[in-house]
This record gives structure tokens, sequence and C-alpha cells, in this order.
């Protein structure tokens, strides 16, 4: 598998304090790779440094090969990379469909490419399309989530970078999140995925890698991540 994403020697900082100290990776074509680690190990820090959102003191972020540094957020969305941030921020006041037409408007503005999209949403998670003209803010925690990951997949992202989309929902709808995830990147797209719930990811996940305070402490595969009981202590919090 030839490598969609190309991190080398990432360093980001929020004024004087370094929360990524020298981060390299990998993310493969077609790949789900798991981001893991405690609280503050710098996690959201790399997602929002690869979209953009804060800008490398040092390194390198490539897609295709094509150096992603010091391009602005909207420009990364448009060479392929979605971001959906934690806590699922949608569009109270605006209906599902609405919000959904907006996730795609940020990429092309033809009625076509946002109703293929919208059908593409509804078709995945066919309880957005039940509630297509209902207001955002008055859906469930899950479904929320699930109208945020759809609305970062009307730009038709090559890599979709998830931020713990299953905080602070139900077992039964995390798994339910899981299964949607994993049946987006069954149909093409790339994921990198954030979680605290690793168990969880490293079910769903080909490779997994662990910060620890602004540092990869490993990288491997799921199946020897979630096999290994003193990584799954020393790190995951199980
Ligand atoms: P969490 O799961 O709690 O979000 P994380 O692994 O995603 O954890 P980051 O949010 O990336 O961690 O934070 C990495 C480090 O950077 C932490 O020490 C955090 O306190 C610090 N940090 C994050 N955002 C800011 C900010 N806006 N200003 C200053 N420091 C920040």
């Amino acid at each position: 598998m030839s490598a969609l994403l190309t991190i080398h020697d990432v360093h980001s900082f929020y004024g004087k304090i370094e929360a990524l100290k020298g981060i390299s990776l990998e993310v493969r074509q077609g790949e789900i790779v798991a981001l893991l680690g405690s609280n503050g190990a710098g996690k959201s820090t790399t997602l929002k440094t690869i979209s953009g959102l804060v800008s490398p003191g040092g390194g390198d972020i490539r897609l295709e090969g094509n150096s992603l540094v010091g391009k602005s957020p909207h420009q990364i969305v448009e060479a392929g990379v979605v971001h959906v941030p934690e806590g699922r921020r949608i569009f109270a006041g605006l209906t599902v469909r609405e919000n959904l037409e907006l996730g795609g408007f940020t990429q092309r503005k033809d009625r076509a490419f946002i109703a293929e999209g919208i059908e593409r949403a509804f078709t995945l998670f066919p309880r957005l399309r039940e509630r297509s003209g209902q207001l955002g803010g008055t859906l469930s925690g899950g479904e929320q989530q699930m109208l945020a990951i759809c609305r970062g997949l009307m730009a038709r992202p090559k890599l979709l970078m998830l931020d713990e989309p299953s905080m602070g929902l139900a077992p039964i709808i995390v798994q339910e999140i899981m299964q949607i995830i994993k049946e987006i990147n069954q149909q093409g797209t790339t994921v990198l995925l954030i979680e605290q719930n690793a168990k969880a990811a490293l079910r769903l996940a080909h490779r997994g890698y662990v910060l620890e305070t602004g540092r990869i402490v490993m990288e491997n595969t799921a199946e020897v991540l979630r096999s290994d009981e003193s990584i799954v202590k020393a790190y995951l919090g199980a």
C-alpha cells in the first residue's frame, strides 16, 4: 500500500509549550489508523496540525507527496483532508439537510455533487434521511456525531480525520458509529481516528500509533497492540 499521508518530524507549539516533539507517522491508502494515548498526549494537536489549524514549528506533512505545510485549512480541505473535530460541531439551528449542504459547498457548488453526497449520507445512515428536515440541535448525541461525520464526507475527502467520535455516547451507539466508520473505509476513504476507547479503536483499525507527551512511543498493527496486555495496561488505559 502506498502512503497517502506522511508526517515527518513535526513539532507544534502553543506559545512556548511544545505539544508535539517530533512526530513521524504514515497513513497508507485505504487504511484505518488509530491514534491512541492519554489526555494531553497530543492527539488533537496532531490532527489540528495536519488540518492547518495549528502551524507546525518544524517538520513536514505531505499528502500524496505534496506538502501541506503553510496551506490554509480551506486549501487543505481542497487537497483532500477533512477534520471532524471533537465535540461534533454541527449547526444546531440548521436542518440535517442544510448541515450536509454546507459540508458540500465548501468544496464545490454544483447541485449534482451535493445531491449525490446527501444521498450517500442517507444510505450510510438512514436515520438522517428520516430526520432530514429536523434541526441539528434536536438530534440525539449519536445522531449529531453521524451528521458531523457525514458532513465531513460531503467534501469527498481522501483522508477523513475523526477526533473522538465515540465521546460521551452509550456503548451501543459507539458500536454503531464504529460500524459506520468501517463501512466508510470499505467504500474507499482512508481514516485517521483518535479514540480514548482504545479497545474499540483497535478492533476497527489496521494499525495504531501510541502518543505520550508529544512523542510517538509505539507503533504496530492493531492486532499486536490489542493482544499485548502490557501495552494495553501501560498506554491504553485498560
Ligand atoms: P485530549 O484527549 O485531552 O484532547 P490530546 O492527546 O488530544 O488530549 P492535545 O489536546 O493535543 O492532547 O494537547 C496536547 C498538549 O497541548 C497538552 O499539554 C495540552 O494542555 C496542550 N494544549 C492543547 N491545546 C492548547 C492550547 N490551545 N493552548 C495551550 N496549550 C494547549
